[in-house]
């Protein structure tokens, strides 16, 4: 059976920073295709020219991607087969195809997953969070007062919660999930997964933030943040915190009664004092 099917899109995943981890098929289907459509051909040729790849390579990438769609189209219909890759992973997992992919299934072409590495579902597979459920978030917006609105948006879904972030504002993203979760709530850092420099990192946001705020190196490299659900053990933590913080709160100012509250409960200080601030 040929690797490669006549007039088909075939959505290629590459590595994520081994480049081991690509697929015999996926080598076999990207050798045989008449054209590969890649996100950045300049960083796609080292990887295929590693693996014995030397198909011809077409840009497709954000800023071309509708106009390059159309023609992509065109050469499937007319029987050649298409693989697409983008830099790293599953391609339109927060990189692009997704125009392609639906252009081409509104075409009546078939569109052939070739399935491989994903940063998401590599950290998820080892974060040792709640597995069953999760979501996908992508990327946070990246000004503090959008990312925190878009956090509080989840503060309260129950499920192991997924993020891409850049390198250099995983101190700044980290202390807003502090905040508006809770630094109770465990969460991990995987960086650099698959590379030299692979560190997964798991403990409660406060700890986890304050760790990465003061370790530069813990601020290199491409990362994945998971933040487990909220969870029923978190609600009552808030809510033994609130009776503390009220009785407190009689006696001594806000931010003193929210400080032993948050002592004697485990719930997040910030949570409680924001909190009597609402009430005042
Ligand atoms: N399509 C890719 C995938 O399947 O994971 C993701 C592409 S997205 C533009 C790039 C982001 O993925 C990075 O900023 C980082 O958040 C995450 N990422 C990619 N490679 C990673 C790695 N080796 N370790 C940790 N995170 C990674």
């Amino acid at each position: 059976m040929s690797s490669v099917a006549a007039g088909c899109l075939h959505v290629v995943a590459t590595p994520i920073g081994n480049r081991d981890d690509l697929s015999s098929r996926a080598v076999a289907v990207l050798r045989a295709a008449s054209v590969i459509a890649a996100e950045d051909t300049r960083h796609s040729r080292p990887l295929l020219l590693y693996h014995g790849i030397d198909t011809p390579l077409l840009a497709l990438h954000e800023y071309n991607e509708r106009e390059a769609v159309a023609g992509l189209v065109e050469r499937m219909l007319g029987g050649q087969s298409v693989a697409l890759v983008s830099d790293a992973g599953t391609p339109l997992v927060s990189d692009p195809g997704f125009r392609l992919v639906r252009a081409a299934r509104m075409a009546g072409v078939r569109c052939i997953p070739v399935p491989g590495a994903c940063a998401a579902i590599a950290a998820l597979s080892v974060a040792g969070l709640p597995s069953d459920r999760f979501v996908f978030e992508g990327f946070l917006p990246p000004r503090s007062a959008a990312r925190r609105s878009r956090l509080r948006e989840l503060a309260g879904d129950p499920r192991t919660l997924i993020f891409y972030e850049s390198a250099h504002r995983i101190a700044e993203s980290l202390a807003d999930m502090r905040d508006v979760f809770g630094g109770v709530r465990e969460a991990v850092l995987a960086r650099e997964l698959t590379k030299m420099f692979e560190t997964v990192l798991g403990e409660p946001l406060d700890t986890l933030a304050a760790r990465v705020a003061a370790d530069p190196d813990q601020q290199r490299g491409e990362c994945v943040v998971l933040v487990s659900g909220r969870g029923e053990d978190v609600d009552a933590q808030l809510a033994e915190g609130r009776r503390i913080f009220a009785v407190l709160r009689e006696e001594l100012p806000p931010a003193k009664a929210a400080r032993l509250a948050a002592a004697l409960s485990g719930a997040p200080r910030k949570a409680l004092y924001a909190d009597g601030q609402h009430e005042r």
